[in-house]
């Protein structure tokens, strides 16, 4: 009787310690919604409630969308329609990859992940820029680096995929851009912008088999 009431006792005590040190440990504060790449809403008082104060709001981080003023970046106005949509796209991912419900810590006007700085992070995919020539330089080389013919807009709900340029996939709102490759596997093209291709490439045969007859 006696040892097991002993074992009982080490066990709370073990249990209490457990507990105990939990609560010593810094966790950091949550990251309740990445609103864009440079404006993060976090729990700062940790109470687990969203409270809709003011984001952290990063100056120095741009990143292409509707609203970004083209004049002010020289070296960017070279981009492309369907360059700057894919631009969008990919930074906003790369943000919610980097922050979404993950435990962060704040120190020197940056968010930490682990000991990962965010804005270093987000500046090394280059869909992002700073107020640097550098950095705009850097994601500018980039895109021009990726053959957006390999990508495309996948329609979540329709299971259509659709070339950048569709207004069809464009005004959606539940989409993806993925590559091709995976598209094929999962969805079916979009009929005005993807099929029409294929039937330009049957015409020459057409004409070649009237030339024969003639
Ligand atoms: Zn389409």
């Amino acid at each position: 009787m006696r040892i097991k009431n002993i074992k009982k006792i080490i066990g709370l005590i073990i249990f209490f310690v457990i507990v105990c040190a939990s609560n010593f440990i810094d966790y950091g504060n949550k990251v309740f919604e990445v609103k864009n790449p440079s404006e993060i809403f976090i729990d700062l008082n940790n109470n687990l409630v969203f409270d809709e104060k003011e984001p952290f709001v990063f100056d120095n981080i741009h990143y292409i969308n509707k609203n970004t003023n083209l004049e002010s970046y020289p070296i960017l106005k070279q981009l492309t329609d369907n360059e700057k949509f894919f631009l969008e796209y990919m930074a906003i991912e790369k943000a919610n990859n980097l922050l979404k419900n993950k435990y962060v810590k704040l120190k020197d006007n940056d968010i930490f992940i682990k000991n990962k700085s965010y804005t270093s992070e987000l500046l090394k995919s280059k869909y992002v820029f700073d107020d640097t020539e550098k950095s705009q330089q850097e994601l500018l080389d980039n895109i021009k680096s990726i053959n957006l013919d390999d990508y495309v807009i996948l329609n979540t709900k329709t299971k259509k995929y659709h070339k950048f340029n569709c207004e069809s996939g464009r005004k959606s709102n539940k989409y993806k851009i993925v590559k091709l490759s995976e598209a094929k596997e999962t969805a079916s093209p979009c009929k005005s912008c993807h099929l029409t291709p294929i039937y330009q490439n049957e015409k020459p045969q057409i004409i070649q088999k009237v030339q024969k007859e003639i």
